[in-house]
């Protein structure tokens, strides 16, 4: 049995030409804004610059305009708080992205829950993520969020399934799991402290690798059949899960590269997009 390829790329392109039209309209009826996304990159990690011009990216295939802040390494939490406060304050802006990881003298998690929940759009504050996981409204963690937009694409039945997700960060695993529990998926969450993983893993009908080490679960690990979402992506193309003996055995998986990562990203310009036009409309 040859896999379904949940081909991530494919759905966030069929997704951006959408966008771009919610945002013409957008434009006709304001007198030519858009709406209006500030990323925020502390320091200078490579990585993360690379990720931030790619989301800057993307705004512009939809037609959106962006505010691009750079703060220095040095930066303090007070002074990221205060970038925050005005961001917060700007009505111009409707969606805050602040990049993951910021430089560690500054304490990233109050910063997070500093972005207003209207404009928290990557979904990282504690109060969205509680909201989520009770089922009331919030913007998802774009990662998640977009792994589930894209079981959704491809009819991936999830209620009553073994869901296993490994990783628990705040915003991947344990986000993750909450979306995949409110879609009635029974949870596994496992971690660093989990024993004898390769057994939780053979009872899972779909298997979340979110564990940051490239193909650290292996193939031999997961039954014939299962629905195999790899979040990692690692130098060389390689994800958290070891994909390719399961292109034959597996019955749907995420490639890497052009699976999880590009619905991630499609997902922070969605979410900006419904932020813009609650503002806006
Ligand atoms: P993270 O914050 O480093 O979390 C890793 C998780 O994996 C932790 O919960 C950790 O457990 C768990 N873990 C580590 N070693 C383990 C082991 N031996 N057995 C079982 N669990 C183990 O990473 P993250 O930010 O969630 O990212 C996870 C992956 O997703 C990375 O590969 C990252 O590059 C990728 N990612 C992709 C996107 C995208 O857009 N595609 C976005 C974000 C992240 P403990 O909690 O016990 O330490």
């Amino acid at each position: 049995m040859a896999a379904l390829i949940l081909d991530g790329k494919a759905v966030a392109q069929k997704t951006e030409a959408a966008l771009s039209e919610r945002v013409n309209a957008l434009k006709e009826k304001s007198g030519g804004q858009t709406p209006i996304l500030a990323t925020i990159l502390v320091g200078g990690d490579p990585a993360s610059a690379t990720y931030v011009r790619m989301k800057q990216n993307a705004c512009k295939r939809v037609g959106m305009e962006s505010i691009a802040v750079e703060m220095p390494e040095s930066t303090t939490t007070e002074q990221l708080l205060a970038k925050i406060e005005e961001l917060n304050a700007n009505p111009n802006c409707h969606g805050i992205l602040l990049q993951h990881p910021v430089p560690e003298q500054i304490d990233e998690r109050l910063c997070f829950d500093s972005i207003a929940l209207e404009k928290d759009v990557d979904g990282v504050t504690c109060l969205g993520f509680g909201r989520m996981a009770m089922g009331e409204f919030a913007y998802g963690s774009a990662t998640p969020q977009g792994i589930m937009r894209l079981l959704e694409a491809y009819d991936i039945p999830l209620s009553g399934k073994h869901a296993v997700v490994v990783g628990r960060s705040p915003i991947l695993g344990k986000p993750m799991a909450m979306m995949l529990l409110n879609a009635n998926a029974t949870v596994t969450i496992c971690h660093s402290r989990t024993e004898n993983l390769p057994a939780m893993i053979a009872t899972a009908d779909i298997v979340v690798g979110a564990v940051g080490k490239p193909e650290f679960i292996k193939a031999e690990w997961i039954k014939d059949g299962a629905v195999v979402v790899d979040a990692g992506y690692h130098p060389g193309g390689v994800g958290d899960i070891e994909l390719a003996p399961l292109h034959d055995r597996a019955a749907a998986l995420t490639p890497v590269p052009g699976g999880v990562g590009p619905m991630t990203i499609n997902t922070l310009i969605l979410q900006s997009v419904d932020a813009g036009e609650k503002k806006m409309a």
